[in-house]
């Protein structure tokens, strides 16, 4: 039998609505003959709120005591989901993080996995049960609750698929999938069918929130397929993988971090200059100044000495991406 490692971001699950939907896509996925890990996010904006409180209470919350609160937004989501599925009379156990063997360093607030000890998911799925695990959490050596940084829970997911041998990690959220470039910023994006981990390193590391960058790393380091596909369709996702084209150019994203700094991330830019010609001219024709450029095999990324407009990506997105 197959284990299928599913993980479900926080607006995937903000409400009993929403986990009724993540519920029965578990149980269409179980019925196809699959042992189900499914890791979740905190609901909606709990993470935030959560922060929010200790900060109420203290300018600089101990960050022991910050990781212990924090960590119980997945717990949240985590026994409520597992509480639906048996309602529908399918069994199933939610799993913190140290119950499910996931141990850390001692960095709060950005611990790193140091190992997972699968035996007692193993046990459980084992026995038939859907297992759900709250992500974004460890415990480290003194058995103290770690978290693993914000958006962390992608991490998690994507290390259970390591620990476990399984062929492949689904991450689902609101969205269809890797788009072109913010959606919020540029029209006309379009979703990414497929990406190489090494792009989507530069995605993530860049600024864009789509991925945890961690869970990237982990994926290509233990060769795991990353699909990032959403909840609330059947459509395919974006397929992250060692996959990559023999030979040629292709711009897959362009990103801005914070306020003067753009990527444009792809793929064969050191041997080609076509893009490079293009987007100087867009940069020339907006007077805009370069601090620094910096080009590697995957990406192009400038620092300018002003703030650059979304207008500036938004042309970019239509010349280097949309046009070819
Ligand atoms: N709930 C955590 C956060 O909001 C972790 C996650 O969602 O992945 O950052
Ligand atoms: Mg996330």
């Amino acid at each position: 039998m197959n284990t299928i490692i599913l993980k479900f971001g926080g607006s995937s699950v903000a409400n009993d609505e929403k986990l009724n939907l993540v519920a029965q896509k578990i149980i269409n996925l179980y019925n196809n003959n699959n042992k189900i890990v499914a890791v979740v996010s905190a609901q909606g904006k709990t993470t935030d709120h959560l922060i929010s409180e200790a900060k109420s209470l203290s300018i600089c919350p101990n960050p022991r005591e910050l990781d212990a609160l924090v960590s119980i937004g997945e717990q949240i989501t985590a026994s409520k989901l597992a509480m639906l599925l048996l309602a529908k009379n399918y069994n199933a156990i939610s799993l913190t993080g140290w119950q499910a063997g996931i141990v850390t360093d001692d960095i709060n607030q950005s611990a790193i996995i140091k190992s997972i000890n699968t035996s007692r998911i193993n046990q459980e799925l084992d026995n038939g049960k859907i297992v759900i695990v709250a992500g974004f959490q460890g415990v480290n050596s003194k058995n103290d609750v770690t978290t693993l940084g914000r958006g962390g829970s992608d991490t998690t997911a994507v290390a259970l698929a390591a620990a476990l041998n399984s062929k492949s990690c689904y991450i689902y959220s609101d969205v269809d999938g890797i788009y072109t470039s913010d959606p919020n910023k540029v029209t006309n994006t379009k979703k990414i069918d497929e990406i190489s981990y090494d792009e989507m390193l530069e995605i993530s590391s860049e600024g864009a929130k789509v991925l945890h960058n961690r869970c990237v790393e982990i994926g290509e380091k233990y060769n795991i397929p990353i699909i990032a596909k959403s909840t609330f369709n059947d459509e395919p996702g974006t397929l992250i993988s060692n996959k990559t084209q023999i030979e040629g150019t292709v711009v897959k994203n362009i990103v801005k971090k914070e306020i003067s700094r753009l990527s444009i991330i792809g793929n064969g830019f050191m041997s080609n200059n076509e893009i490079y010609k293009k987007i100087m001219n867009i940069i020339e024709k907006n007077n805009l100044d370069i601090l620094n450029i910096d080009i590697t095999r995957t990406k192009i990324a400038i620092v300018f000495k002003t703030v650059v407009d979304n207008t500036i990506l938004q042309e970019l997105h239509k010349e280097i991406i949309e046009q070819i």
